[in-house]
C-alpha cells in the first residue's frame, strides 16, 4: 500500500536540513522516498495522494520522559517542592487509583499529545500499564512503556516488582502492532538501594533491554546521597553496572563535571525536562556543557501534574530559551539542536533507531504544521518558528507509520468528547 505526500516543506530532522516543495512516498508504514519536485507524474500509480498545501512537515515529536497515569493531578498540589509535593499530593492520590483512573488518565494524555504532535512517548508508571499499552494500540501513538520500580520495600516485593517488569517487557508486545517497547524502570538511586539496582542490571543484561531511571533531580536528593554512600549518584551508578547497558537518564539537573564524563564515557542519554524542573524548583540542568561533551540529549515533559502539560513545542521553546538567560549567553542551545533533541535523539534515547527523521528507509512518524498561521509569518524561517513561535495547536496531521491519527486536528482514532468527560468523573470520584 504506497501514499504520496506532495507540495509540503520538508523539515527532515537532520541538522538543518529543508526539503522546500518537498514529497514523501510511503510504502507500508515505512519512508520509501523523499525528494524535491512534483511527483504527480513520475508516480502516477499511486492513488492515495495527499496534498501539504505548503505546509510544514517534520517528524513526529519524541517525549523521553512522563507518567500519564497521573494525569488527573494536573494541577493539584502546585507550588510545592518535590519531596512535599510527592509525599503529600502525589502518593496519597495515587493509593486511590484504579483502573478506571488509569484509563481515563492515559487516555486523556493520548489524546493531547497525539494532537499537539508527540508520535512516541516514554511512560514511567507502576499501575495497569496493560490498560496503557491497550489505548496505545487503539489510539495508533508510538510508546516506551516502563514499570517503574521503587525498592524501598522487602526483599521479596522488590523481586516481585522486578518479576513483574520482566513479564510485561514481553507481555505488552502483544498490543500495538510492533509500536511498543519497553525498559527496565528503577524509580531513582534514593528510591532504589544499591543491592536493587545490581538485580535489575543483572536481568537487563539477560533481557536485553535498557534502563531508564531519575536521576539527580534535586539538590537534596544528591546531598543525602553523598552522605549516605559517600558519592555522587551518578558514579555510584556507574558502579553498580547501571551504565553497561544503554541508559536514559530523568533530569540530570545536579550533576557535577566527573558526572558528565561518566555519562559521555558510557553513552548515557539523558531525558532534559526544563519545565518540569522550573515548576518544581529543581533547578536548570546543565545541557550545554552536556552538548559539548556529546552526551545524547532528549526533551521530556515529565507528568501534567509537573508541567502541567504535555506539548512538546513548550518544551523546546524553553529548552532552547532557557539556557540563554541562565548563562547570559544567547548563543548557547540553538533552535536546530533542539528540533533534533525533541525527534532525531529523543528517538535514539529510547533505542528507536528506526524513527526520528524523515529519511528513506525510517518509519513514517511525521506531523504537518500549520504553516498558514500569523505567528509563523514570514514563512522562511522554518526551524525557528517551530522552535520560537509554533506550539501543539498549530499541529494539523499526525502520522505514525504512514496512518493518520489527526486530520486537520480532528483525532481519528479516539472519541475526544468521551475522554473528556471520563477524565472529569474520574477525577471528581478520586475527591469522593
Ligand atoms: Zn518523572
Amino acid at each position: 500500500m504506497r501514499k504520496l505526500f506532495y507540495n509540503g516543506v520538508i523539515v527532515t530532522g537532520e541538522k538543518g536540513k529543508i526539503i522546500k516543495n518537498g514529497f514523501i512516498v510511503v510504502e507500508n508504514g515505512m519512508i520509501q522516498t523523499v525528494e524535491s519536485g512534483d511527483p504527480r507524474l513520475s508516480f502516477h500509480d499511486i492513488a492515495e495522494r495527499v496534498n501539504l498545501n505548503g505546509h510544514w512537515v517534520l517528524p513526529g515529536l519524541v517525549n523521553t520522559h512522563g507518567h500519564i497515569g497521573s494525569t488527573l493531578l494536573r494541577g493539584y498540589g502546585d507550588d510545592l517542592p518535590l519531596d512535599v509535593w510527592l509525599k503529600t499530593k502525589m502518593w496519597p492520590m495515587e493509593g486511590k487509583f484504579t483502573e478506571e483512573t488509569i484509563h481515563a488518565a492515559a487516555s486523556l494524555a493520548i489524546l493531547e499529545m497525539q494532537k499537539s504532535g508527540t508520535t512516541t512517548f516514554l511512560e514511567m508508571y507502576h499501575l495497569h500499564l496493560e490498560t496503557i499499552a491497550a489505548l496505545v494500540q487503539q489510539s495508533g501513538i508510538r510508546a516506551v512503556i516502563t514499570r517503574g520500580m521503587i525498592g524501598l520495600c522487602s526483599y521479596n516485593e522488590q523481586e516481585q516488582k522486578l518479576t513483574e517488569a520482566i513479564h510485561l517487557s514481553k507481555s505488552l508486545k502483544r498490543f500495538g502492532d510492533g509500536r511498543i517497547s519497553t525498559m527496565l524502570a528503577p524509580h531513582a538511586p534514593y528510591t532504589c538501594p544499591p543491592a536493587f539496582l545490581e538485580m535489575i542490571v543483572l536481568e537487563a543484561k539477560k533481557n536485553n533491554l535498557p534502563i531508564h531511571i531519575h536521576l539527580s533531580e534535586t539538590a537534596k536528593e544528591v546531598n543525602e546521597h553523598v552522605e549516605k554512600y559517600g558519592k555522587r549518584p551518578a558514579i555510584h551508578l556507574a558502579e553498580l553496572g547501571v551504565f553497561d547497558v544503554h541508559t536514559l537518564i530523568a533530569h540530570g539537573v545536579h550533576l557535577d563535571d566527573e558526572e558528565f564524563e561518566v555519562l559521555a564515557n558510557n553513552r548515557v542519554a539523558v531525558s532534559h525536562n526544563p519545565i518540569s524542573n522550573l515548576k518544581l524548583g529543581s533547578g536548570i540542568a546543565k545541557i550545554p556543557k552536556m552538548l559539548s561533551k556529546n552526551i545524547l540529549v532528549g526533551l521530556g515533559t515529565d507528568s501534567a501534574a509537573s508541567n502541567n502539560n504535555l506539548d512538546m513545542f513548550q518544551e523546546m521553546r524553553m529548552a532552547a530559551l532557557i539556557h540563554k538567560g541562565n548563562l547570559e549567553n544567547a548563543t548557547v542551545v540553538s533552535a536546530e539542536e533542539v528540533l533534533v533533541m525533541a525527534t532525531k535523539n529523543g528517538a535514539k534515547a529510547l533505542a528507536l533507531e528506526n524513527i526520528g527523521v524523515i529519511q528513506e528507509g525510517k518509519e513514517a512518524d511525521f506531523i504537518v504544521v500549520d504553516s498558514q498561521q500569523p505567528h509563523l509569518q514570514p514563512n522562511d524561517h522554518v526551524t525557528s518558528h517551530i522552535v520560537y513561535s509554533a506550539s501543539g495547536a498549530d499541529v494539523l496531521d499526525v502520522y505514525v507509520k504512514g496512518n493518520c491519527l489527526v486530520r486537520n486536528k480532528q483525532c481519528l482514532s479516539l472519541d475526544e468528547e468521551k475522554i473528556i468527560y471520563e477524565a472529569n468523573r474520574a477525577f471528581q470520584n478520586l475527591l469522593k
